[in-house]
């Protein structure tokens, strides 16, 4: 496609909130990841979404709104448990799904054919001016091709959408606001039915969600798939992926093992500073440095000349480290667990 710069100012915004009311595509950032936005209220619009992306039209999109009002006046049921989240999280990185109701105004394909709507309102200046501006619920997904590492800055969305790389025709605008500022995508949790359901871990870690709308329970196994996204292999680089899941030292003696000429390592700052490695990019030494600098660390790796495959050591459940580890199994060609 052809990309857009747009400074990130005043007329910036102006200019985007203009295209997304004429159904054309806006990327821009969010404090979670860039997003790929269309008018969510428009199916013509949104079509351009999943066509830029390559994605399955049965993986739906998170609809972003200014506020919980904005939320209720998609035409949605707003239960008790997405006006608490609502009310503690947003903005923030966390979605919440919810029921669609007769009244709904976004499009079955914006839900992926679901009775359910995924809804979101982003904790980034640019993107709320953006919301404001342009008057419309604005679906967007991660601005990335599908299937491969979301764009945490203006150049990754341009690589992964610019011309050559994304065969689609078209114009994309491109809000430039700096690097995300968490770097994986949001939590989502789904409050459609009796019991809140942890549908993807994100930037908003678990227990702060736990403590006010009590456990999250897992998707019902073999029930009908309330979150088809989860089914595709996600994050994925071109370069086969190795999980090394294993305590600092034993991953250090399993890599001293490895053929490093021709391995791309992206690792915790202990585990960089022990080894002489060639090829890595240092994952820093707290889960929040690791989210930031792991999609862009993925690609840096995959372009990096003469490796055939990448390793990545992570085991760290804590905050956002849950979904680092949730993000690298699901990119992952083979998980090393002991
Ligand atoms: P992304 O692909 O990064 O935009 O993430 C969006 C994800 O949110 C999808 O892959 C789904 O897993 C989830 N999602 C969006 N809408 C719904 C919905 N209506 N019901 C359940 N999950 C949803
Ligand atoms: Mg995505």
């Amino acid at each position: 496609m052809e990309v857009v710069w747009l400074p990130a100012d005043g007329a910036g915004i102006q200019r985007a909130a203009a295209a997304l009311r004429a159904g054309e595509l806006v990327a821009f950032p969010t404090e979670t990841v860039y997003g790929l936005g269309a008018d969510a209220t428009s199916a013509a619009a949104v079509a351009g979404v999943f066509r830029a992306k390559g994605r399955p039209l049965d993986n739906p999109l998170i609809v972003h709104v200014t506020d919980a009002a904005a939320a209720e006046a998609l035409g949605v049921e707003w239960p008790p448990a997405a006006a608490v989240l609502a009310e503690h999280f947003w903005p923030g990185p966390l979605t919440v799904v919810v029921r669609a109701a007769t009244a709904i105004r976004v499009p079955a394909s914006v839900r992926g054919g679901l009775d359910t709507v995924a809804v979101r309102c982003p904790d980034h200046s640019l993107a709320r001016r953006l919301l404001a501006a342009a008057g419309v619920p604005v679906a967007a997904p991660s601005a990335n091709r599908s299937g491969r590492p979301s764009p945490t800055t203006a150049d990754a969305v341009a690589e992964a959408l610019g011309e050559g790389r994304c065969g689609s025709a078209g114009v994309v605008w491109l809000l430039d606001g700096g690097p995300a500022r968490i770097g994986v995508e949001s939590t989502v949790v789904d409050v459609s039915g009796p019991h809140p359901v942890l549908l993807r871990p994100g930037g908003l870690a678990r227990g702060a969600i736990e403590r006010w709308v009590g456990p999250l329970h897992e998707p019902a196994a073999g029930g009908p798939a309330r979150s088809p996204g989860m089914r595709y292999r996600h994050y994925a680089p071109e370069r086969p992926l190795v999980l090394l899941a294993l305590s600092t030292d034993q991953a250090v003696k399993r890599l001293r093992a490895w053929p490093a000429a021709r391995t791309g390592l992206l690792a915790e700052h202990r585990v960089v500073q022990e080894l002489q490695w060639p090829a890595v990019v240092d994952l820093g030494d707290t889960p929040d440095s690791a989210a930031a600098g792991l999609f862009a660390g993925l690609v840096r790796l995959d372009r990096w000349p003469g490796l055939d495959r990448l390793a990545a050591v992570w085991n760290n459940q804590e905050g956002v480290g849950w979904a680092v580890m949730n993000r690298l199994e699901r990119a992952a060609a083979e998980v090393v667990r002991s």
